[in-house]
């Protein structure tokens, strides 16, 4: 599967914003928006100039793509399912990659960061229901459990996310850091999800 082998951090500086791709790096003071929080290259500091309603636009929507670490194909593909559902498109968007087993696990703290989830499910070490489950993308429904494989259970990877994870940081997520066994409760409403992004700058980039 394609994917964006670019130095992560130079992406957050591109947004001015963190996007929290580096696990507890992102946390910590080493993370690069803490002191250089201006567009990477020789003239990230200096150039200003005046951004299009396009640009702000375009902008968010890389915003929102790049947290979730999506390629543009699968964002459009979302955003198009989300269009044809009920309701708000932009809450639509949002709750679907809510749902998505790797911002899950993520969310759960079973991975450090979305990235470090996409490989643990690749790598087989994710079970959802009692199956193995190993596609990212896989959408998640209510009363989803996931579990990590008995021979994964001692991944350090795992243990170190687990430990520095809050207990009950999600309404809609519930996580038995004992047993290792994660609950997906509920497709969670947009005001619950912390994501610093404007999705309805997305919908009009895509409406025209
Ligand atoms: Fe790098 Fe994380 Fe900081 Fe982004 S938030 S610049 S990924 S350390």
């Amino acid at each position: 599967m394609a994917r964006y082998t670019d130095a992560v951090c130079k992406l957050c500086r591109r947004e001015k914003t963190k996007l929290f791709l580096k696990g507890q790096k992102c946390l910590s003071d080493r993370c690069p928006i803490e002191q250089r929080n201006y567009p990477p290259g020789q003239h990230g500091l200096s150039r200003r100039t005046k951004v299009s309603e396009y640009g702000v636009q375009l902008r968010e929507k890389q915003k929102i793509k790049r947290q979730y670490g999506l390629l543009e194909t699968q964002f459009r593909n979302y955003f198009e399912k989300a269009n044809r559902q009920k309701g708000i498109t932009g809450d639509n968007l949002i709750k679907i990659l809510e749902s998505r087993l790797d911002n899950v696990v993520y969310r759960l703290g079973l991975a450090p960061s979305r990235k470090s989830s996409r490989q643990l499910i690749g790598h087989r070490h994710i079970i959802v229901n009692d199956h193995l489950v190993d596609i990212p993308s896989y959408i998640l429904s209510p009363g989803d459990v996931i579990k990590i494989k008995d021979k994964s259970k001692k991944l350090d990877i795992i243990h170190s996310s687990l430990k520095r994870t809050k207990d009950s940081q999600y309404s809609w997520l519930s996580i038995d850091k004992a047993s290792l066994t994660g609950s997906f409760l509920q497709v969670p409403e947009r005001v619950d999800i912390p994501l610093n992004a404007n999705e309805q700058l997305v919908v009009e980039l895509y409406s025209k």
